[in-house]
């Protein structure tokens, strides 16, 4: 179809032949919520959608300090040392309000940022989860347009990142630390149930033998979780890598491809996108009409005066939402 904007002309082809300016381009231009460039990111992806091409997608949350920036240095490189092209984003819904540690940050990913194989994106400094989610999509699609093989979105554990970062890829890594004695480190059971799974990091030196300990902590407690329909004999896993020495990356890999590829035989990959494509509508549909809720001047002081009665105790909340659905014609 013709694109009758002149950005998104010039963007497709650019994108489509992989040249990274132009790539940095699009998702700036997908993080902008001004109206006129909404419409332009959706013309581009639109446009974009049609190559129909694929990455792998895989999620990696880990706590601050787990060795994150390491390990996807030293798997990215492993990765591109295998002839794939290698894109990391992150999300990280706290940066704004911290201040903290900026996940994806070139200065922590030296070797991988100047590896030509590789595309680092910062996390955007933008506070409001849904407006991360929806531009962490959105970049991810541009980079499989550009003909990336693996996407890595990296997040920090806590709390809802990891959920909207799981449901945004194939495959969702949890990277762990090891653990003093018998102690889980306290995983919530919700996250440990969205791993596909778990690498235990450190997993040298003095600290082998805990990392060791650790693995088989989770790897028990994985079984013990979940048997899911979508997973082979023996999965979800746990295994020891060291990020800093560089090893375990290869079997991780191989896991992960192998789980992958399991998945993709047996329709649970495609079922999976087609999920979460589906959930992706369905909340920009959302976001749509609670921007217009709020845009809107006389809806937005019905909300407002139906609020402060709720607010009050003069109206049920049940009741006075009624109303506000009946005065939108719903
Ligand atoms: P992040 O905050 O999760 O990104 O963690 P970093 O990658 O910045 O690593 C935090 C610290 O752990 C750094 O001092 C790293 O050198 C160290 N580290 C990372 N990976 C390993 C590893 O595999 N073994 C050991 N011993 N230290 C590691």
């Amino acid at each position: 179809p013709a694109v009758s904007d002149p950005l998104v002309a010039d963007l497709v082809p650019r994108i489509l032949a992989g040249e990274r300016r132009a790539l940095a381009r699009a998702i700036t231009l997908v993080e902008s919520g001004r109206a006129d460039h909404r419409a332009q990111a959706a013309a581009l992806l639109e446009a974009l959608a049609g190559a129909g091409r694929q990455a792998l997608r895989i999620g990696l949350s880990g706590t601050p300090g787990v060795g994150k920036s390491t390990f996807i240095e030293a798997f990215g490189l492993m990765l591109t040392g295998q002839g794939l092209k290698v894109a990391v984003l992150a999300v990280d819904p706290s940066s704004a309000r911290s201040g903290g540690s900026i996940l994806g940050d070139k200065t922590r990913m030296e070797r991988l940022s100047r590896d030509p194989m590789a595309f680092i994106r910062p996390s955007p400094s933008q506070a409001q989860l849904g407006g991360v989610a929806r531009r962490t999509r959105e970049a991810v699609a541009l980079c499989e347009a550009a003909g990336f093989d693996v996407v890595l979105i990296e997040t920090v554990g806590v709390g809802q990142s990891e959920t909207l970062v799981a449901e945004m890829t194939d495959l969702f890594i949890l990277l762990m630390a090891p653990a003093g004695g018998d102690e889980l480190q306290g995983v919530k059971r919700g996250i440990m149930e969205m791993a596909d799974m778990i690498l235990v990091n450190k997993a040298d030196g003095d600290l082998k033998p805990a990392a060791m300990r650790t693995v088989s902590d989770y790897a028990g407690a994985l079984r013990l979780l979940r048997k899911r329909s979508q997973d082979p004999e023996g999965f979800p896993k746990a295994l020891p890598v060291s990020a800093l020495e560089e090893q375990g990356l290869k079997s991780a890999w191989d896991e992960m491809s192998t789980l992958a590829a399991w998945r993709r035989e047996h329709g649970h990959f495609d079922r999976r996108r087609a999920a979460q494509a589906r959930h992706w509508f369905e909340s920009e549909v959302r976001e749509g009409l609670l921007a217009r809720l709020h845009r809107d001047p006389v809806i937005r002081a019905k909300m407002d005066a139906l609020g402060a009665a709720v607010a009050r105790g003069e109206a049920a909340p049940a009741a006075a939402a009624a109303e506000m659905l009946a005065a939108l014609g719903a």
